[in-house]
């Protein structure tokens, strides 16, 4: 179903051999954004950059490419590994509701036996608690979740 939130973003599709991202980063492991873009449209965004990789000429925030990837047929083999969910996407942007970018790479991952960390701002991870759950029986799992405020620093 589309969302009215959909109408204002230019929303395309793009087809990735796979959506784990080796992690030059300095945690290691595996970096997975399961959009392009991200649609936050934060003004202080540190991976609005990454729009010259994209092919998009649209202001950062105002589209969004849904990622389809084959399915991750051997999940153990990341068994152990760090795997961050949305080091230059938000997964849980309003579109996941739609698209389940992030409920898919979850539910693929949930077996794997790898160490899971989750950067959002959005509440909507609340959808996924069932699958979060039975994830942290199997994984390590962690959930970073940011909150902006309108006030100085640290809200003073
Ligand atoms: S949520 Fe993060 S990646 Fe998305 S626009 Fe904001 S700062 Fe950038």
């Amino acid at each position: 179903m589309i969302k009215e939130a959909d109408f204002t973003i230019k929303i395309g599709r793009v087809e990735t051999k796979s959506v784990m991202t080796k992690s030059n980063g300095p945690l290691g492991g595996y970096a997975v954004n399961p959009y392009v873009g991200c649609t936050h449209g934060c003004k202080y965004c540190y991976a609005s950059f990454m729009k010259r990789f994209t092919g998009h000429q649209e202001e950062w925030g105002t589209f969004l490419d849904v990622k389809e990837w084959p399915e991750i047929k051997k999940p153990e083999k990341y068994a152990g590994q760090k795997v961050i969910i949305g080091t230059v996407t938000d997964g849980y942007l309003p579109q996941e509701e739609t698209y389940g970018r992030t409920r898919k790479i979850l539910g693929e991952l949930k077996d794997s036996g790898a160490d899971i960390l989750i950067c959002t701002k959005s509440d909507l991870v609340l959808r996924d608690l069932d699958l979060l759950k039975e994830i942290n029986e199997k994984n390590r799992l962690s959930v970073s979740w940011s909150i902006n405020t309108l006030g100085g620093a640290f809200g003073l």
